[in-house]
């Protein structure tokens, strides 16, 4: 066994640090970089493409080490946070220079894949943190996103509307203590990949009275406090740029489970995963980031109170009534960088002085967008508008102090204006006699040797001096120059008097750099005491925004604005588009359609053949309806619509096959979560129900989950399906309307019309194809026959399979009729001749068991 190399105490730190942060790749500061050992090491040279060394190579057992330049460090740990991993960040905590012995290293940061802040301003999305504990009786979720200072916090009692949560706020990171199950963890890790992170919960503590003011509940505080102070502790400095939690409910808006969303393409497509095919891409045209998360917010969450929604149309209309207040509003706000992200950066004090007037800048569009919405109808912008405290002393500040042209660091001056501080200015003053004086030394000194190249230069190593090329050296007065440097060509020297205006000049640049740095970092804190002021301005600014892309988005696309009503339920849309098929295929290619389910009509069958055009229908009108709720104006001639409080989908496209579960399972399990929580208010959408299970099974089911929902519910209902045996329900079931789409013949082809038609289907509608397709006409009879016989027994066998699964008291004396007919149509077809008399018993043997 070869002798293990004892550790070296630096090794020894960094063994103890590590200990402490196992989960994270721990940054180790060495000098200018930042190093990594061992597995870290390993795997960060891996993932971060950099070239993995080791430390005292020769020895018996090589320590595998990698490191970044401290000064480039912010890409790497970006590409490692991206990648779902932590990074502790441990730094020098002495100088070098005077620490005695070994330099004591501690970790400062913990950067978190839901903590962290990216150097950019500007993300279209929210990068949200999400901690949920499980309480008596109900889960506690907390969210947060450090880059913006946004809190919020809600309770829900089961455990799916967790699921629906998570899923929703998309959280990188996901805070946990001990409440959750491991059962339910995995659920949530079956849904998608975050980092988990886990935390004690923390005692209350008064420090967080004034961000937690709103919030009543003890246990919502208490997770809220969780949250807080792990984000605090990771960042290593309390973040004091949180916004006021906000507690939300659930039920306030529509709801839709996660595989709704998801099915109905809401932000990204099902099929490709691209986000341009989705919902939320077709309807954004705000001009900012807030404008944009804001945009997603309402997606996320649409309205459910009737004033609230009709508030939001009002808006959009006066938008739309008056084109140039839009036009002005849209034009500065195209100048408004992410105010959110900018005062969290100005709180956290990592702003730099670019973006620092990028703030200035942004500010000084908001009079010109407020003088806008002051000329629209004030009623249904008062509360939008006492939002907004203006900051004009804050923009008259950060001008007054910053050059426009400011780089984005402080480290090469010239940040901060001259006339705003007496003192740097007299600096700047010195600097410039200084280098005017050294103008002047040259100029005498050509003088005086008659030189004409002698010049006077600056480096690093030696300051300032005078440089003579060797031809000239015999030129120089003896003993009045000081050899400093020696060049292939000429010397350097110094005199006495040069390095006496060094020192003053050096020292006026040392002291102006450390000046513009304390005056640029006052001006931030002030700006920072205006902290709350600028976020609900930012909050108005990104609600004017998405208002502006409603507007622009239902003008553009001549969408109308809705009547809901929560009373009367009652579906009148008139010809309607899918909004993104219809921007996908073309405006002419797209056959508007009418949607209209009266008081008493609680389910629509639709009919048709594949491809047709009946999942767009079904979707198209959930699109509407959620667009609606968000205060949007829908693509239709007009729109009635009752407000809805849940929407379930059952689609077949996007089967999400969980670990495990076959399609059938899939489907069954969202229809029941559609027959557990639906309501009255609730819209369905079933696509093709039990097509992943026998024909029998399939239409049994369906059936009965009609029956169910008709008798249960007055919820409002879209079923498509290609069981003609359904269609018959109508008969039976008085609040189903049949509808189908039609197709027609043009030339001898079968040409789709994407149109829908009250009734049912043709049934024969394959054999119709085949006539089309030219085949034989005594063979289509044939076919015909065959398919009147064979319907005959299936109805009769789908009914009896139904009795025998589901409630028989019910279905009886509709089951008896049909059955009897059936029986009669076996008689009708049967060819005595072809029977022996023992086959003739048997058949009325099954047939007197069959009735
Ligand atoms: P189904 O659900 O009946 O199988 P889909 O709804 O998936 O059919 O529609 C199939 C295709 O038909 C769609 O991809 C779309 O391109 C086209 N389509 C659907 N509805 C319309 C319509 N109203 N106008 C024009 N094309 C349509």
């Amino acid at each position: 066994m070869p002798q293990k190399t004892k550790q070296t105490p630096m090794m020894a730190q960094y063994q103890k640090l590590k200990d402490q942060y196992p989960d994270a790749f721990l940054f180790f500061r060495l000098g200018d970089f930042y190093e990594l050992f061992n597995d870290d090491a390993r795997k960060a040279a891996q993932i971060l493409e950099i070239t993995l060394t080791s430390r005292n190579k020769n020895a018996e057992d090589p320590i595998p080490m990698c490191g970044v330049p401290y000064h480039s460090s912010q890409a790497y740990i970006k590409v490692l946070i991206e990648h779902g991993y932590k990074v502790a960040i441990a730094e020098q905590m002495e100088d070098p220079k005077s620490a005695k012995g070994m330099v004591a290293r501690d970790v400062i940061q913990v950067i978190t894949p839901g903590t962290y802040m990216s150097e950019e301003v500007g993300n279209q999305a929210n990068n949200f943190i999400l901690a949920i504990r499980a309480v008596e009786e109900a889960y506690v979720l907390a969210y947060a996103d450090v880059g913006t200072g946004e809190l919020k916090v809600t309770q829900v009692t089961d455990f799916e509307a967790v699921k629906t949560e998570f899923m929703q706020l998309n959280a990188n990171e996901l805070l946990l203590d001990q409440s959750l199950s491991q059962e339910e963890i995995t659920a949530l890790e079956n849904l998608h990949t975050f980092t988990l992170s886990r935390s004690k919960s923390q005692s209350s503590d008064q420090t967080y009275g004034d961000i937690l003011a709103n919030i009543d509940s003890p246990v919502e505080r208490d997770c809220l406090i969780f949250l807080i102070s792990y984000i605090n502790s990771m960042q290593g400095q309390a973040i004091d740029h949180w916004q006021e939690a906000a507690h939300y409910e659930v039920s306030h808006y529509l709801h839709m489970d996660y595989f709704a969303k998801q099915n109905l393409e809401l932000t990204q497509s099902v099929r490709t995963g691209k986000k341009s095919a989705s919902l939320l891409a077709f309807l954004n045209q705000t001009e900012t980031a807030m404008g944009q998360r804001l945009l997603k917010q309402w997606l996320d969450r649409p309205l459910i109170a009737e004033d609230d929604i009709n508030n939001r149309y009002d808006q959009v209309q006066d938008l739309i009534n008056h084109y140039f207040n839009r036009m002005e509003i849209k034009e500065n706000l195209h100048g408004v960088y992410d105010l959110e992200r900018l005062v969290a950066k100005v709180a956290m004090g990592t702003v730099n002085p670019r973006e620092l007037n990028q703030l200035k800048n942004s500010l000084m569009r908001l009079p010109a967008i407020l003088e806008q919405i002051k000329e629209l109808p004030s009623e249904h912008w008062n509360a939008l508008l006492n939002q907004v405290v203006e900051v004009p002393d804050l923009v008259a500040l950060i001008d007054g102090a910053l050059n426009e042209d400011s780089k984005a660091t402080l480290k090469d001056g010239d940040v901060i204006k001259d006339g705003f501080n007496e003192q740097l200015d007299a600096y700047r003053d010195a600097m410039r006699n200084g280098r005017q004086w050294l103008a002047s030394l040259q100029a005498q000194e050509r003088e005086k040797t008659g030189i004409k190249s002698l010049k006077i230069g600056f480096n690093k190593v030696f300051g300032y001096y005078i440089e003579v090329s060797k031809a000239n050296l015999h030129l120089l007065e003896e003993g009045r120059y000081d050899r400093k440097q020696t060049l292939t060509n000429a010397e350097r020297f110094i005199t006495p008097e040069l390095k006496e205006m060094e020192a003053k000049i050096l020292e006026a640049e040392e002291r102006s750099l450390a000046l513009e740095y304390e005056l640029f970092t006052q001006v931030r804190l002030e700006v920072k005491e205006a902290q709350s002021q600028l976020q609900s301005i930012a909050q108005a600014i990104a609600a004017i925004d998405v208002l502006q892309s409603f507007a622009e988005i239902s003008e553009n696309q001549q969408f109308v604005r809705p009547s809901l009503s929560m009373q009367k339920r009652v579906i009148n849309v008139v010809d309607s588009r899918h909004p993104v098929v219809e921007g996908v295929i073309g405006k002419e290619n797209f056959v508007p359609n009418s949607i209209i389910m009266d008081e008493d009509t609680s389910i629509l069958m639709i009919t048709g053949p594949n491809m047709s055009g009946k999942s767009t229908y079904m979707r198209q009108l959930a699109l509407i309806v959620i667009m609606a709720q968000m205060g949007c104006f829908v693509p239709a001639q007009s729109a009635e619509l009752p407000i809805f409080d849940r929407i379930f989908t059952r689609i077949g496209a996007a089967d999400n096959l969980l670990a495990g579960q076959s399609t059938f399972m899939v489907e069954m399990m969202e229809a029941n979560q559609a027959l557990q929580h639906a309501s009255d208010y609730s819209l369905l959408l079933f696509d093709e129900l039990g097509r992943g299970t026998s024909t029998y099974d399939g239409i049994a089911l369906a059936q009965a989950i009609l029956e169910y929902l008709h008798d249960h519910y007055h919820a409002k209902t879209l079923f498509s399906t290609h069981y003609h045996e359904l269609v018959d329900l109508e008969d039976k079931l008085q609040g189903l309307r049949n509808v189908h789409v039609g197709a027609s013949e043009e030339d001898g082809h079968l040409v789709f019309l994407h149109k829908i038609f009250a009734g049912a289907t043709d049934r024969s509608y394959g054999i119709h194809v085949a006539e089309l397709a030219g085949l034989p006409h005594s063979l289509i009879q044939n076919a015909q026959s065959i398919l009147s016989a064979l319907e005959a027994q299936e109805g009769a066998r789908g009914q009896s399979q139904q009795l025998s699964l589901f409630d028989t008291s019910q279905a009886n004396s509709y089951a008896a009729s049909t059955t009897e007919i059936d029986v009669l149509d076996k008689l009708r077809q049967l060819d005595t001749d072809d029977l022996s008399p023992k086959e003739a018993f048997k058949l009325l043997d099954t047939l007197i068991e069959e009735l």
